[in-house]
């Protein structure tokens, strides 16, 4: 494991920086369609440039880990040929390198400890109004949270499908949680921490983390480290109009593969030649490697899947 003195500071990046993306489902249950669009459009994006593509496994939240499902996401990946350039990375491996960086937000006092619960967050409207920034608790049983000062604020980003974006309000910039109460790396901060230390330069993932970005810029200010390029695509709707979710699973033909990819990218407006939707996997994935261009994937996904499955599922 690489030790933060051994990695390159912001200013030490010669530029062009190598092309590097990565996928990083959290392992709570096996692949649904809206994961398998994502890993696609994020391999797509950096194997078009002749970058790396890595699969990380986001294997924090133990609470949300189910047994075996890292080994079932990798394994079903692999059946869409979408399988890790380098060996893959499990975040619960780095737990040293999270406190290491943590130790350095300590030291330059941008951190506090707050006891607010949720059901206070809640009862405040479910904004966090910095309440514990000046109170000086010291127990080791709090959170951690980030102060937001003129110094690390970041309230404009580009986006590399949405375009520009741009906080509105006070209330969209509020001291967020780096480490949760029972010690666990917030997910904004880890994925922070891996994006650097795995030097990924472009971050392709779902439209529900784009105001996520903010935070995620904000703590690399704080740590003087680059910020990958951020993009984000639409997310895959169930026919209810919600965010698919791992119980739509059966949203995706378990055997048909090339169905599945052929769907993935007409939603991602690629406009696949209709003759992919039988041909064998690898051939697809070229053609799509070879054929994908960003600026087509739509700002909202009108179609669910469940308009081109077969009249059977
Ligand atoms: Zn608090």
């Amino acid at each position: 494991m690489l030790s933060k003195k051994e990695l390159p500071t912001s200013t030490q990046y010669k530029y062009p920086r190598k092309i590097r993306g990565r996928f990083a489902p959290t392992p709570s249950g096996n692949l649904h369609f809206g994961s398998l669009v994502c890993a696609l459009a994020s391999y797509l994006d950096v194997k078009s440039a002749g970058g790396i593509w890595i699969i990380r496994i986001d294997d924090l939240d133990t609470p949300r880990v189910k047994n075996g499902a890292s080994e079932q996401i990798i394994e079903t990946l692999d059946h869409y040929n979408l399988i890790s350039d380098e060996p893959i990375y499990y975040q619960s491996d780095h737990l040293a390198t999270y406190r290491e960086f943590l130790n350095d937000l300590i030291a330059k006092n941008l951190t506090y400890e707050c006891e607010c619960t949720r059901k206070r967050i809640r009862a405040i409207g479910g904004i966090y109004d910095n309440k514990c920034r000046n109170r000086k608790i010291k127990n080791g049983r709090t959170s951690l949270r980030l102060k937001i000062n003129g110094q690390n604020e970041v309230d404009t980003f580009s986006d590399g499908i949405y375009g520009l974006q741009q906080k509105k309000s006070d209330s969209d910039s509020r001291d967020f949680i780096i480490s949760r109460k029972d010690g666990i790396p917030s997910y904004e901060y880890s994925v922070v921490i891996d994006d650097y230390i795995q030097e990924i330069s472009h971050v392709l993932r779902g439209k529900d983390l784009i105001f996520s970005t903010f935070n995620q810029l904000i703590l690399q200010k704080s740590l003087d480290i680059n910020a990958p390029e951020y993009a984000h695509i639409p997310l895959v709707m169930n026919p209810q109009k919600r965010k698919l979710s791992k119980s739509d699973g059966a949203l995706l033909d378990k055997k048909n593969f090339s169905l599945n990819l052929y769907l993935a990218l007409n939603l991602l407006g690629q406009n696949p030649i209709e003759e992919l939707k039988s041909a064998k996997v690898p051939e697809i994935i070229d053609s799509a490697i070879m054929n994908w261009k960003r600026d087509n994937v739509p700002n909202v996904f009108n179609k669910h899947v469940t308009e081109f499955l077969p009249k059977t599922h």
